[in-house]
């Protein structure tokens, strides 16, 4: 295949490189391997991947650096990989620009599904195609364009603001959204909001979407982090 995707993997830990390097190439993928940070961005530069896999904890520079340095030229797809469990950290890294993140230890799928929503994001707003009008999963469908929320073919009835909430989270499906990015998007900027007034709007948005809220199958929460939206099926025709 001629135009294969490029993928850069920033991971000092010699096993953990090779699993992903492993997936990755059975999967169709090109693959950039780089032991530390300074490698990393000299092979980015270099090469443009399509997207980097970036460990946090590197031997000379801090993963946090690298993704510093990579947004101060590039919007190429970050997702961060880390042992680090640490819902701080994972924050710090959204909002410092990373696209996503995944916590060791990850499964194939998991890394696959995270791979193919950030390339998806990024060539949707990166290079002017219209986004997806419509976010269809199971017994879920949203019509951007009408601004209907349908489920088991029935019109679900939403407020103003869990309607926005909805759509921004179905319009990223697939992607973590930080609470202060969804508190930012939906009241503004200078909002004195706080992360009850999303709790609540979630719980009764969860009310109105889920078979049982407890157990969200839509919306997951990532604790400490944000929401994320379970990815939408490919609606392209
Ligand atoms: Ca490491």
């Amino acid at each position: 295949m001629a135009n294969k995707q490029t993928i850069l993997i920033i991971e000092d830990e010699k096993n953990i490189g090779n699993y992903i390097e492993t997936i990755l190439i059975s999967n169709e993928y090109k693959v950039l391997r780089a032991m530390n940070g300074i490698t990393g961005l000299s092979l980015y530069t270099s090469h443009h991947p399509d997207l980097v896999l970036l460990d946090l904890g590197l031997p000379d520079i801090d993963g946090m650096e690298v993704l510093q340095r990579i947004r101060g030229f590039s919007h190429v797809p970050v997702i961060v990989i880390s042992a680090r469990t640490q819902e701080r950290e994972k924050v710090d890294a959204l909002d410092g620009g990373a696209d996503d993140y995944i916590t060791k230890p990850f499964g194939a799928e998991e890394l696959l599904a995270r791979i193919r929503t950030a390339l998806r994001h990024y060539l949707n707003t990166g290079q002017g195609k219209p986004q997806e009008p419509i976010y269809s999963r199971d017994e879920l469908v949203i019509d951007f364009d009408k601004r209907l929320v349908v489920l088991r073919g029935i019109g679900v009835h939403l407020t103003q603001i869990e309607y926005k909430l909805v759509s921004l989270l179905a319009r990223n499906a697939g992607k973590v959204l930080t609470y202060d990015f969804i508190l930012k998007d939906i009241w503004g900027p200078y909002a004195d909001t706080d992360n009850q007034i999303l709790r609540v709007n979630m719980a009764n948005i969860r009310r109105k979407l889920e078979v049982n809220p407890a157990e969200p199958h839509y919306i997951y929460t990532e604790i400490g982090v944000g929401y994320r939206m379970l990815e939408s099926d490919d609606v392209r025709h």
